[in-house]
């Protein structure tokens, strides 16, 4: 099996929302698509440890927002990778109710549709959830981002609960043995971190200079400012530019 060939696959990226007794859900998905033209379906392949998926199933509603090509990054980093448990990620943005009673994300979006759970598929670690589509709307002529744009642009792989996640690992042990492996410079001299930090604006990791992050063999006691331009984060691979001090 070669896993590279899964990234041949083309999607989109969408911001899939719901809402159930008040508590307003949504993350950002890659796998929707059409599948009927009559009615008008769309299928969604939701991770049954996303929070979403549950409020899903239990409200029967949930809308489709298509983000733009130059999305809001603040957008994928609450909705791709924080938990609604941690976060109120509808807090300050452009929200509107759908006539399903959806909430419909209209902000970095070009489009939306505000569905109706018709059918839902139980695949194991994924639900896939067929939706009617009740209403949508145009919002914007912007191209719309595509799955592969976001993954060449930032260089980020699929969060965790994505479907189409692949391991991180397996990935690297396909690519050709003769990519050298960077070594980190040994640091100059000793740094005093005085318990500064350095926080992921994508996911919220924290980068500490006197922990380093052994998850990437960077030793405690690398500054900030030593660690390789190549340097990515562990949880959602945002270059060293998506980092600001805390
Ligand atoms: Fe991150």
């Amino acid at each position: 099996m070669k896993l590279k060939a899964f990234h041949k696959l083309s999607y989109g990226m969408y911001l899939v929302a719901t809402e159930y007794k008040g508590k307003k859900a949504g993350y950002i998905a890659n796998t929707t698509f059409q599948v009927t033209s009559e009615p008008e379906q769309l299928a969604i392949s939701c991770h049954k440890n996303n929070q979403s998926a549950q409020i899903i199933l239990d409200s029967g509603i949930f809308s489709v927002s298509v983000l733009k090509k130059e999305v809001n990054m603040k957008i994928i980093g609450d909705f791709g990778f924080m938990s609604s448990t941690d976060i109120d990620k509808f807090n300050g943005i452009n929200v509107i109710t759908g006539k399903t009673g959806a909430p419909i994300v209209l902000e970095s979006s070009v489009a939306w549709f505000d569905c109706k759970v018709v059918k839902s598929v139980d695949l194991g670690s994924h639900y896939l959830i067929i939706g009617e589509v009740i209403d949508s709307d145009l919002i914007s002529d912007e191209e719309p981002l595509t799955y592969q744009y976001y993954r060449e642009k930032y260089k980020m792989f699929s969060p965790k609960n994505s479907p189409t996640y692949l391991e991180k690992s397996a990935l690297e042990a396909e690519k050709s043995a003769d990519s050298p492996v960077k070594k980190l410079p040994e640091p100059e001299h000793e740094h005093v971190f005085d318990g500064e930090s350095y926080v992921c604006l994508i996911c919220g990791f924290t980068y500490n200079p006197g922990e380093g992050d052994p998850s990437m063999g960077i030793p405690p006691g690398t500054a900030f400012e030593d660690l390789p331009e190549d340097y990515r984060c562990p949880i959602c691979n945002a270059a060293k530019e998506y980092f600001k001090k805390a």
